[in-house]
């Protein structure tokens, strides 16, 4: 059986593509290789030699210190007030928000931002019932933001919808994997069960390789009559009480 390990270990050639703002995290991911290799070849030897074991279990302190150091995962460990909780892992644009060079007459924001040497002001309009959605979930699940977007676009747009501070954690676009042309969001590596954790993403790529734990939902533009996040919410209350959210997600969907 392939462990989560093995599966972050197998990711990082993926990941490694994406682009040249990536380096610190590939640097990060090779250390993690050979710190947990290095590990159990420690291991291994202190098991046949019993001459060397006080040097091997120094050696071994040694590697063990450099582990715990080494981020494995996309996320830290959960918040104390969080500790227990389901993990709701939400996209940004088209399921929470939809943005636009272009003028939106009835936007609730804009944010600017720098590309090149140029400023350009971004309109912003939350999808009906966002702040219900957030804030009422906040407490229920821990939550995360995982867009495919531009930080520097996406946390200025984060910072507008979470005035409350709900959102845990902000993974972009350079957290997702590159599979061919597409950004897709490894749930294997955030650091999180995958039976308690849940995406709701309105483009299927996004959960290409975890659909068994995605909520679909539809893309919204401008629809002010949309309740799909009524209907997602919903639909998240009633699998909050059960263990496995892929077995419920299973047979609530169908
Ligand atoms: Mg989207």
């Amino acid at each position: 059986m392939t462990t989560t390990k093995n599966l972050i270990l197998n990711n990082i050639n993926k990941r490694s593509k994406i682009n040249d703002q990536s380096k610190n995290k590939k640097q990060t991911l090779f250390q993690c290789c050979f710190g947990a290799k290095q590990l159990k070849k420690i291991t291994n030897k202190k098991n046949k030699n019993n001459k060397s074991k006080k040097k091997n279990a120094s050696l071994s302190k040694h590697y063990e210190n450099i582990e715990e150091n080494i981020q494995l995962y996309l996320l830290s460990s959960q918040l104390e007030a969080d500790k227990g909780k389901k993990t709701l892992v939400l996209d940004l644009d088209e399921t929470l928000v939809h943005s636009s060079f272009d003028p939106i007459g009835n936007a609730d924001f804009t944010v600017q931002v720098t590309i090149g040497n140029e400023n350009h002001q971004v309109y912003v309009k939350k999808r009906p019932n966002a702040d219900f959605f957030l804030q009422r979930l906040g407490n229920l699940y821990e939550i995360i933001i995982f867009t495919a977007s531009d930080p520097r676009y996406a946390n200025q747009v984060i910072d507008r919808i979470d005035t409350s501070n709900i959102v845990k954690a902000r993974l972009f676009r350079d957290d997702c994997v590159q599979h061919f042309s597409f950004f897709v969001k490894d749930l294997s590596l955030l650091g999180r069960d995958l039976k308690s954790t849940i995406i709701v993403d309105n483009s299927p790529v996004s959960y290409l390789f975890h659909k068994e734990n995605a909520i679909p939902i539809k893309t919204w533009i401008d629809d002010p009559n949309d309740d799909e996040l009524l209907k997602c919410f919903q639909l998240l209350e009633r699998i909050l009480p059960l263990q496995n959210v892929i077995h419920a997600l299973s047979s609530l969907q169908k």
